[in-house]
């Protein structure tokens, strides 16, 4: 059922200037060839000219690249490699700005129009307003990363919903439409210029990541659909189970379509709709407050609440970056973060509420770490999943909901697979004992740290510093 259509036809990568009227598909966050309406407009556009080709083209833009950190670089060019095979070779990859490049590999074609899925982030939105008005053909936006596009849910007064749950019944309402079924077929690609290649990433070190491109999406949602979907209101929080879909970095580079998800579930899967649908509550806010991305949308939090400094704060947060805060499930997660690239949900809340509720460092240090080494880091749920935690953000946690990072353990990995996993000065602890070792003789014994603070202490310095914001 999804399979590719793979129709190309042989590779062409030989010029062939005044034959037809090619267009040009630029790929960004769609890196795939099912359900790609952007890519039906282009193959559409290119088809109404006698033997028009169509260009497939990815730019490496210096910002982005250079923002991405190891593990996206080295995720990127592997999705690209895996899109390029779909494509026969024929992807052309340009590095540069995209306000130069496009309008270069527009020239060169001469290509009638460029089609593109509509980026809905602060940074894309504006660099695709530069490249528009430097092209001199249309820039034709198709589709985009979301079931619905940033800015369609609204209440019945036209403005934006602020709390996630009215916006889900709304987002319901609104619809999506169907997924297209196929990969069009028989498409001429065609590279008109010399490609100037994959980039070369950044030494990943140890981690090792999954497999990336279209194929593999579509493996890792068969494997969730057949042995986790029925469960995954139970399981879902449950760090040491494979539990939720980990499908992230796969809808991040758009190798998959959440509606085509979304087609795929009944009315009994509503709990993994839901979670879809908080992607696409945080685009949706992040559109309307673009500032968001950095700064809290409770400005309080930035501009009065009393942070931790000094020299004491700083080793706090290195501990916390390598995950020796001596919180076994606190550092379990930031050690999986560091070798695979990602964290359980769960783990994440539990980490962020640490950093900012106990060691009272803002979350916006925290964010940056995480979009640095998540795989599936994104500006819209990364800044809203931290400021969820923070109590900054539109229908946050409340700030005096502070995780316990031990009973949260105890709950969500009750025999103590997951710290045992990430932490082998823990492995010899049976149990659920890993979560505690200072309930142990042994607990100390393979150098495992002490906590670096008094969690019941630093939780009513939170509250109190939360109480003197929330007055003023
Ligand atoms: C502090 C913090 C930072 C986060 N940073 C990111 C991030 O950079 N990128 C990211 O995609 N998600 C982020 N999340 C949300 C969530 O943790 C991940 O989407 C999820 O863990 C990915 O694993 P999964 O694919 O197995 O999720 P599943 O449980 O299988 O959920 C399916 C999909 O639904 C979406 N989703 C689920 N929960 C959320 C949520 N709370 N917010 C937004 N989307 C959600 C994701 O696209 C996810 O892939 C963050 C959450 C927190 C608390």
């Amino acid at each position: 059922m999804h399979e590719l259509t793979r129709g190309h036809g042989a590779v062409r990568r030989e010029c062939v200037y005044g034959v037809g009227v090619p267009s040009i598909l630029w790929f960004r966050r769609d890196l795939r060839l099912l359900d790609h309406p952007a890519l039906l407009a282009a193959v559409e556009s290119a088809r109404t000219d006698l033997d028009g080709k169509v260009v497939p083209l990815f730019v490496i833009d210096p910002v982005l690249w250079e923002s991405a950190g190891a593990v996206r670089q080295n995720y990127l060019v592997a999705s690209l490699r895996a899109l390029d095979e779909s494509l026969n070779g024929n992807l052309l990859i340009k590095h540069g700005d995209p306000r130069t490049v496009v309008p270069e590999v527009v020239a060169t074609a001469g290509a009638k129009s460029v089609h593109i899925s509509a980026d809905f982030g602060p940074y894309g939105q504006a660099r695709d307003e530069s490249v528009e008005s430097a092209l001199s053909v249309p820039l034709v936006r198709m589709g985009s990363p979301y079931a619905v596009a940033p800015g369609r849910v609204n209440k019945d007064d036209g403005t934006a919903y602020r709390v996630y749950t009215p916006f889900y019944r709304a987002w319901m309402r609104h619809g999506w439409r169907a997924p297209a079924e196929d990969a069009p077929a028989d498409v001429d690609w065609w590279m008109p210029m010399e490609c100037d290649g994959f980039p070369t990433p950044a030494d990943l070190g140890d981690i090792i990541l999954p497999p990336a491109g279209e194929k593999a999406a579509w493996e890792r949602w068969e494997i969730f659909r057949s042995l986790s979907l029925t469960d995954y209101d139970d399981l879902r929080n449950r760090a040491d189970l494979d539990g939720t879909s980990v499908l992230g970095h796969h809808l991040k580079y758009g190798e998959i379509h959440p509606r085509s998800l979304l087609a795929e579930l009944s009315d009994a899967d509503e709990v993994y709709r839901k979670e879809i649908c908080w992607r696409e509550f945080y685009a949706d806010v992040l559109f309307r407050h673009p500032s968001s991305a950095h700064t809290s949308l409770d400005t309080r939090f930035d501009d009065q609440m009393r942070w931790a400094t000094g020299p004491e704060t700083e080793a706090r947060f290195d501990a916390w970056l390598t995950g020796r805060t001596g919180f076994p499930f606190v550092d379990a997660g930031m050690r999986q973060l560091l070798t695979a690239g990602w964290m359980h949900n769960r783990v994440r809340m539990v980490v962020a509420s640490f950093l900012i509720k106990d060691l009272h460092i803002p979350w916006q240090r925290g964010a940056a770490h995480f979009m640095n080494l998540l795989r599936d880091g994104d500006l819209a749920s990364n800044a809203h999943g931290w400021q969820w935690t923070a109590g900054s953000g539109t229908d946050a946690s409340p700030f005096y909901r502070v995780f316990n990072p031990i009973t949260q353990g105890l709950k969500f990995d009750p025999d103590g697979s997951y710290v045992r996993k990430y932490i082998p000065e823990l492995a010899h602890l049976a149990g659920k004992s890993a979560h505690e070792p200072w309930l142990s003789p042994e607990g100390y014994s393979a150098g495992y740290p002490r906590p670096i603070v008094d969690h019941k202490a630093e939780r009513e310095v939170a509250l109190a510093d939360y109480a003197a914001i929330k007055r003023s």
